[in-house]
């Protein structure tokens, strides 16, 4: 299978993306993973990162195109992969249907996650994570065992930079702008399937493997 989860930020789409790569045995990519990790090196590459994740802005897409369509030439993704985060807007997804022509192959799915705008906020001001591991919390409705302890190194979690309530406006306006476009550009290629993402982890687990008839 070959699926692109779509969604706004906070939508809870990383924790089910990679509960769903398990499932299925197949990668998970997201470019918001990828890219934090080079942010986080002290390079000048690492640096213009940051400055433009942190503003909650889109890293140019010449870049991200071109890192995306590298890693599903790799061998482990030529069974099926999920994306998520990418593509972001129209320009990334047409060049997702040419990297997949490249490699003779389609999408199977779009999927959408629908929740609320307040609910977002909420999601993301409470997420915390674990910079070691990648694990991801929520002070609310998924808090580590011990208080602001990742559960599975003990690593200090923090909030992401981004997570703040400024950057948490700007993106939502960047998805708002370019990222609500695709739904159209999925919806006109039969590909979009809308999903309520409002519901405990599970839940939404359940709704997405029912969607996919697994
Ligand atoms: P979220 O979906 O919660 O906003 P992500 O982890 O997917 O978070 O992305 C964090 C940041 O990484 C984005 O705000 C953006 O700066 C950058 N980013 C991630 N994916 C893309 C992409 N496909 N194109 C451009 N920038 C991206």
């Amino acid at each position: 299978m070959r699926i692109v989860i779509l969604g706004p930020p906070g939508a809870g789409k990383g924790t089910q993306a990679s509960r769903l790569a398990d499932h299925l045995g197949i990668p998970h990519i997201a470019t918001g993973d990828i890219f934090r990790q080079v942010a986080a090196e002290e390079t000048e590459l690492g640096r213009r990162l940051r400055a433009t994740m942190d503003a909650g802005e889109l890293v140019p897409d010449e870049f991200t195109n071109e890192l995306v369509k590298d890693r599903l030439a790799k061998s482990d993704a030529s069974n099926g992969f999920i994306l998520d985060g990418y593509p972001r807007n129209v320009d990334q997804a047409a060049a997702l249907d040419e990297a997949l022509d490249d490699l003779g192959t389609k999408l199977s799915h779009a999927i959408k996650f629908m929740v609320r705008g307040d609910d977002i906020v909420r999601r993301l001001s409470g997420r915390r994570i674990c910079l070691e591991c990648g694990a991801v919390y929520h002070m609310e409705t998924h808090p580590p065992q011990e208080n602001e302890k990742c559960d599975h190194d003990g690593t200090s979690l923090v909030r992401r930079e981004d997570d703040m309530e400024d950057t948490i406006l700007r993106r939502l306006e960047v998805y708002g702008e370019q990222t609500r476009p695709l739904y159209d550009f999925y919806r006109e290629r039969g590909k979009l399937v809308e999903m309520d993402g409002l519901g405990s982890e599970e839940e939404v687990f359940e709704r997405l493997l029912g969607i996919l008839g697994h």
